[in-house]
């Protein structure tokens, strides 16, 4: 079994649907095929349901109409007959009824998962839609009855497994699975997702849930590049990466892949390829156990840090202080990205500012606390960079004029991380372009 997920612009025009049907018939193997949202209806749910928890309804409604206009157009250049997209229409205008529905209810967190799951229902059956005009045998599965997370929103393995099995073997006269990203069930049983660019997520779970002998994450990319190709101009792809590179990059801030998905495939061994829908023939870039090559691979950033610096110069060299510090972080579910100590302050970053009023006033019983807001975390990623000659010269070379507020160093053998205020990343990543890779 294979499992191939394909991502928003690789199904946001219906030409690139018709693509993705091809390659996913270009060989028998038996495949789950994993697709996100059409490109852009995610973000105008969240701008539907925004408007509906800001009780602007009128906003929302308009919202609605031009979204639904959207799905309309594509479906006359998805569907060649009358009757498949009579079919169509009346099946996506289910959806926009429920979300006119919704308008007269009254908003809930609940009610939000429930917006943000139409764009991956809609995709997959749209898709469905097409591939049976064409002729070509497939099963819609709902991950709706599959993939589930806990009440600390980590997925359920396990359960994933027995149910996904149980459902393709209902119907083992097919080869071709197609079923959602990103949305899943939550420990109440109520329709939940993996966050943003979950689909990722989405794949990876499934294909180690069924273990399968790859896992492809189709994009409208040629695979991982050193550098973020939104911010700096000549970046190129890398060929091989390990798990443990692939996973940092993701983590901190290489948006081609969701922040946790490398670790199911990492945990089951199941390769990972990212490949590019517009260039099916790239080569992308294949993420294994093993680095291919040492020195430095990568580098990405990550924004919305903050940094937290707790000053006490009674305490900080006693025993069990820093314990007490991260008691606190414990407590509220917030995990600490980097941290330098010195002898009389600790400075930690944090991504997750939803506590942040409450972490704070009980670090306060510690000492001095001071907060910036607005960082940036830069990583720089590689195999055996703390290693490799002449790397960290480099790095500090490129980024002299930068104003570095922390260094993490030495903490994995595959990371160098920098916290810089947010209006020096693009500085920086080009910086470093030029430094580390002479580009
Ligand atoms: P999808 O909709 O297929 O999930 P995403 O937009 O989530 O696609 O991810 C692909 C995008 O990630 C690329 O178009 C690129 O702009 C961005 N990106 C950021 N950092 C990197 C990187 N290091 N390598 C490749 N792409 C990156
Ligand atoms: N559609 C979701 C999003 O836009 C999930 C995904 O695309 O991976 O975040
Ligand atoms: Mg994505």
């Amino acid at each position: 079994m294979k499992v191939m997920k394909f991502g928003g612009t690789s199904v946001g025009k219906a030409e690139r649907m018709h693509q993705v049907a091809e390659l996913i018939t270009r060989d028998d193997e038996p495949k789950i095929v994993v697709l996100s949202a059409l490109s852009g209806t995610t973000n105008a749910l969240v701008e539907i349901s925004n408007g509906l928890s800001n009780r602007d309804r009128n906003f929302s409604k308009h919202a609605i109409d031009k979204l639904e206009q959207h799905y309309k157009q594509f479906i006359s250049t998805l569907l060649k007959t009358e009757e498949a997209q009579q079919k169509a229409l009346k099946m996506i205008s289910e959806h926009f009824e429920f979300l006119n529905i919704i308008l007269k209810i009254s908003f809930s967190e609940a009610l939000n998962k429930d917006i943000l799951a139409q764009g991956e229902l809609m995709s997959t059956k749209l898709f469905s839609a097409y591939l049976t005009e064409v002729g070509i045998d497939h099963e819609l599965l709902p991950a709706l009855e599959f993939m589930q997370i806990d009440a600390y929103e980590e997925p359920l393995i396990g359960n994933i497994r027995v149910k996904l099995t149980q459902q393709i073997k209902h119907h083992q006269d097919k080869k071709i699975f197609v079923t959602q990203g990103y949305i899943c069930r939550n420990s109440k049983g109520e329709v939940d997702n993996l966050k943003r660019g979950g689909s990722d997520y989405s794949a990876s779970l499934i294909a180690a849930a069924v273990n399968a002998e790859v896992c492809e994450i189709w994009t409208d990319i040629d695979g991982m590049h050193n550098n973020d190709p939104r911010m700096v101009d000549k970046t190129v792809a890398v060929e091989q990466m390990s798990f443990d590179e692939a996973a940092e990059l993701a983590y901190f801030g290489a948006k081609i892949l969701h922040p946790a998905s490398i670790w199911p495939a990492q945990h089951y061994n199941i390769p990972v390829k990212l490949l590019n829908t517009m260039e099916p023939s790239a080569k992308g870039t294949l993420i294994v156990e093993d680095a291919g090559s040492v020195g430095v691979k990568a580098v990405a950033a990550k924004d919305g840090i903050v940094a937290i610096k707790i000053k006490s110069s009674r305490m900080l060299l006693a025993y069990g202080f820093l314990r007490k510090v991260f008691e606190v972080f414990e407590k509220y579910r917030t995990s600490i990205d980097m941290i330098t100590t010195s002898e009389v302050a600790v400075s930690l970053t944090i991504d997750n500012k939803e506590n942040l009023a409450d972490i704070i006033q009980e670090l306060e019983a510690f000492g001095t606390v001071e907060v910036d807001e607005n960082q940036t975390i830069v990583s720089v990623v590689g195999n055996q960079i703390v290693q490799t000659p002449q790397v960290m010269m480099r790095l500090f070379d490129a980024i002299d004029n930068i104003p570095v507020r922390m260094v993490s160093y030495g903490g994995s053998k595959h990371n160098v991380s920098l916290l810089i205020p947010a209006e020096y990343k693009t500085k920086t990543l080009q910086a470093l372009n030029k430094g580390l890779f002479n580009l």
